[in-house]
Parts: C-alpha cells; structure tokens; sequence
C-alpha cells in the first residue's frame, strides 16, 4: 500500500511570488485528499478528464487522524480511517490522476484558467473542485483531553456513539452541533450530561424542543468541563460550576466534544462566497459563486459531514464539472 507522503506547510509563510508556472493545463485541479476530492478524482478521470489532486496539509483528510471506521459501506467488520483512505487514495491513482504533496493558498482566474499558488508552483487548469474539508474545534482548555483521544474524548457522535451503548456520557456545547449529538447519543447510551458554559442554549428551538422530550438528557447550565480522568479511557469528567463556584466529577465513559468545526476556507476569502462561519456556499450541492469551480464534502456541507456524504457529493462534483467542460 501506497503511504502519505506528509508536509510541513505554514499557509501564513508561503506568501512568495517566485513560483514557477507548470507547463500543463489540467481538465480539473481538485484541492484536497479527502473522501470527497479523491472520490471527486476517481470520477473524473474515469470520464476521461486530466485531473490532478493537490492533497493540501493533511493527506487522506481527517480519517487520517481516527483507528476504525464501521460505517463506511463495504467493510463488514470496520476498516482503519487510515487504511481506508491509502485504499482510496490508490484507487485513484492507479486509474490514472496525478497527486501532488501540495498546499494550495491563493486561486485566481485568468480568462478560462484557474491558476492555483502553491510554495513552489502555480498549477493551472480549465476547472477547480474545492474539497479541503472542515475541522472539528476542539477545547483546549479541557485538561487531559489529549492523552485521552480515541479513548472516550471523541469530536464526533456518528463515529463513536456506539462505542458507548448503554454507558454514561457528557457533549459539551450549547449549539446546534451538541444539541443533534446529544439527541442522537440519547438513543443509544443510558444517560447524557449536556454541560453548557452559559445560563441557556443557542441552538434553534426545535432541537431545544426536542431535547426537552427526552428523559435522558439532563442539561447542566452555567458548567464547565474542565478535566477529564480515568486509567487506561475517560472514567470521569469534573465540572466547574461557576453559578454555585463548585468543583464536582461526573462518572461517564466518554466526553464529545460538539462546539463546532471551522472550514479551512482562509485562502478563499474573497474568490468565493463564503457563509458567516466560513463554509462555501453551494447551490445544486456543489455549484459556488464562480463558473467552473465546484465544492464537496464538509467545506460546504455542515449539516451531514460524514465520509460517505463527502464521497458522494465528489461524485456529483465530478458530473457538473462533465456539464461545465463540455
Ligand atoms: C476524529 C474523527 C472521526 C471521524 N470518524 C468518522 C467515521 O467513523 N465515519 C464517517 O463517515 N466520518 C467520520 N468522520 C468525519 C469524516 O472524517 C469527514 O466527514 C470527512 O473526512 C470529510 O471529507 P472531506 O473530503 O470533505 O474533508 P477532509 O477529510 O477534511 O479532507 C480535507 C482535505 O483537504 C486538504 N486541504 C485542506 N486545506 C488545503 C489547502 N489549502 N490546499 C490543499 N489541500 C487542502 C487536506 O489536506 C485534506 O486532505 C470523522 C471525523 C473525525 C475528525
């Protein structure tokens, strides 16, 4: 198996003006080696198209960063999250796109290309899909979270709530992101402890609503987790309360942390639409603002951000750029 080649890339440093032009122009330059943009690669160059995939800081995506995944259809018994996109990732190469260890800062549109800056080059092609992703903020402030990761401190209910039937949990947040995780834990473990900084929640009301209906959420106001503990995963999480000034641990088997993801759109600012928190604004799934540049997976689609979504909205990408080329 093929393995990632890493990069070191400060995309604040990389600001020089000395990059040399490739001497070829792509059918698509796909920025990004997710499950969407290499989903995105696959597609294309099997109808035909030249595409390149400029794999960004983190080859693979965030799979990359969890040990198994058990809901990617086609593995009956879980796949490694990284296993799983070297598997991608060779597919896509040996049917024929190029990938290049490439973090992309700047794109401009000269005529009919898009010229992409990296450190080095400026790639060139007649289209661009976006597919760099979104990371899931995570709180630093919460003591012990790092030596617990992948062991009861998660960012993602869908991935790991089954890891936990029947314990006890805590999300912390008071959005829409903790809210939905939480409603969605309360199906398959015995008890959720929402722990909210503040004296009320700012998700929108029908998730308050229906967080209300269900018996085994308890909401705990004006609380902060502030370290979590245990032997060899999460067996306990304290909680400051700041109304009452009281420090006192909760017992749970896991801590998911749900106060949002930031796009990784820095680059984008001004060349495309981008929504108040950052995300690329679509239209027809993966249409942006400009003509003949395309967006996947959890850069544009906050409110289903799993693999096999970003893998599928690769694929629609990959038809509109065939409608766009023609
Ligand atoms: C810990 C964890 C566990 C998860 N577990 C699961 C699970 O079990 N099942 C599931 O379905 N989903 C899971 N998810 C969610 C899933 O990982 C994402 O929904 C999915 O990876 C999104 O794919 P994507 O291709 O849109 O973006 P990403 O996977 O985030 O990939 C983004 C890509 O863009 C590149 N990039 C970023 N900036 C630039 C740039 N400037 N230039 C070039 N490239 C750039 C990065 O290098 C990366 O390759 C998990 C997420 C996390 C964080």
């Amino acid at each position: 198996m093929l393995e990632f080649e890493t990069i070191d890339i400060n995309l604040t440093k990389k600001k020089n003006l000395s990059q040399k032009e490739v001497d070829f122009i792509e059918d698509v330059i796909i920025v990004g080696s997710g499950p969407a943009g290499l989903t995105a690669g696959i597609y294309s160059v099997m109808s035909n198209y030249k595409a390149a995939i400029l794999e960004g800081p983190e080859p693979g995506g965030q799979l990359t960063t969890t040990t198994e995944v058990y809901n990617y259809p086609g593995f009956k018994n879980g796949i490694s999250g990284r296993n799983l996109m070297l598997n991608m990732r060779e597919q896509v190469v040996n049917l024929g796109a190029k990938t290049f260890p490439e973090t992309v800062f700047s794109i401009k549109r000269k005529g009919n290309i898009f010229y992409l800056y990296t450190e080095n080059y400026i790639y060139k092609s007649k289209a661009v899909i976006i597919a760099v992703g979104s990371k899931p903020k995570k709180l630093e402030t919460l003591k012990n979270s790092g030596l617990f990761w992948n062991k009861g401190i998660s960012v993602c209910a869908i991935c790991d709530g089954h890891l936990f039937k029947g314990k006890r949990v805590a999300v912390i947040g008071g959005g829409n992101t903790a809210l939905s995780e939480s409603i969605y834990l309360s199906k398959l473990v015995d008890k959720v402890y929402l722990i909210v900084r503040k004296d009320n929640l700012r998700a929108i009301a029908m998730l308050r609503d229906s967080v209300a209906k269900l018996p085994n959420i308890e909401i705990l106001y004006n609380s902060e987790a502030i370290e979590v503990d245990g032997k060899s995963s999460v067996s306990l999480v304290k909680i400051f309360n700041k109304k009452d000034n009281v420090v006192y641990e909760l017992e749970v088997s896991a801590v998911f942390m749900a106060v949002g993801y930031k796009p990784n759109t820095e680059f984008l600012k001004g060349f495309l639409d981008l929504d108040k928190e950052g995300f690329i604004i679509t239209k027809d799934v993966v249409k942006t603002s400009v003509d003949g540049v395309f967006s996947c997976g959890d850069v544009s689609n906050k409110l289903y951000a799993q693999a096999i979504t970003a893998a599928a909205e690769g694929f629609i990408a990959s038809v509109e750029l065939g409608n766009f080329l023609k």
